[in-house]
């Protein structure tokens, strides 16, 4: 069995920073992360370990330690201002990228647009992006565009949709809305791109891939439907004791790839287990 690994993927410099803004907190004990920090076992662990504080993703409850760590998800600006007024300090970890998507989103707002998220309502990025405006629409599927009153509309993604998801999105809601102008800014972050162009790249020469990351991870979640669309068995996994060895019977190339908030040594151990099953059946076959 040949190995072949994604030129682009795992851990994106937004995650990255943010854990090392956490790594460089003296006094864990009086910081609480407000939200998932990333949709990450092992990362989520070390938190725990280092004595973090964590308020559980749906909590809106203003968090009782003297900090609070917004993570690189985001949030809104109101919840920001929530915290502040309970005189918390404010640890800000928000992705650049995130930040990006909010000014679009409030920038087509002050055009007087109606703003439609495409992304997944219950996701922490989204919600903070919807909480700063009026009637904003959130769609996750073609099942959610409707023809709405407004005559202009300004749309925006949740920064980790696949590009080919937002285009069908974007098509369902102008077909659907004739008589609006639909203004769109395309926030899907490049980090996200990159990982998914790695992986479209190799598809064609594998016959079996491995998906490394957290079982919550929307980017994640992208790379296996995008594998799966292409006909790939893939088999996502958020550790390496997740593999079986009989799931790779018949694999002739099996490719590797990681969503963005994947540890580099838990693509690396995964890695090295595959490369053992590849050495163990060869010697077998010898
Ligand atoms: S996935 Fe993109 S938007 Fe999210 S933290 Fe990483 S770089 Fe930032």
């Amino acid at each position: 069995m040949q190995i072949l690994r994604a030129q682009e993927m795992g851990m994106c410099f937004g995650v990255r920073d943010a854990l090392a803004v956490l790594d460089r907190v003296e006094d864990p004990a009086g910081v609480t992360i407000h939200g998932e920090l990333v949709h990450n076992p092992e990362v989520l662990a070390w938190l725990d370990r280092r004595g973090f504080a964590r308020s559980a993703e749906a909590a809106r409850a203003v968090p009782s330690t003297p900090v609070v760590a917004v993570t690189a998800h985001g949030i809104s600006d109101r919840e920001r201002s929530a915290l502040r007024a309970a005189g918390k300090q404010l640890l800000d970890t928000t992705c650049p990228l995130v930040k990006k998507a909010h000014d679009a989103a409030q920038a087509l707002a002050a055009e007087g647009r109606r703003v439609v998220v495409l992304g997944r309502r219950d996701h922490v990025e989204v919600r903070g992006i919807i909480e700063d405006l009026q009637q904003p629409i959130v769609v996750g599927s073609v099942a959610d565009v409707a023809t709405w009153p407004e005559r202009a509309l300004g749309v925006v993604c949740q920064t980790t949709t696949q590009g080919e998801v937002a285009a069908a999105l974007l098509a369902a809601i102008v077909a659907a809305n004739p008589h609006a102008d639909v203004r769109f800014t395309d926030t899907i972050c490049a980090p996200t791109k990159a990982r998914i162009d790695a992986l479209l790249e190799i598809l064609p020469r594998i016959d079996a891939l491995v998906v490394v990351g957290g079982h919550d991870s929307n980017n994640t979640r992208q790379l296996v439907l995008r594998a799966e669309h292409h006909g790939v068995r893939t088999c996502h996994v958020d550790h390496v004791r997740e593999l079986v060895p009989a799931w790779f019977d018949g694999v002739r190339v099996c490719g590797l790839t990681a969503g963005t908030s994947t540890l580099p040594r838990t693509i690396e151990a995964v890695h090295g287990w595959l490369e053992r099953l590849a050495a163990g059946r060869q010697k077998h076959s010898a």
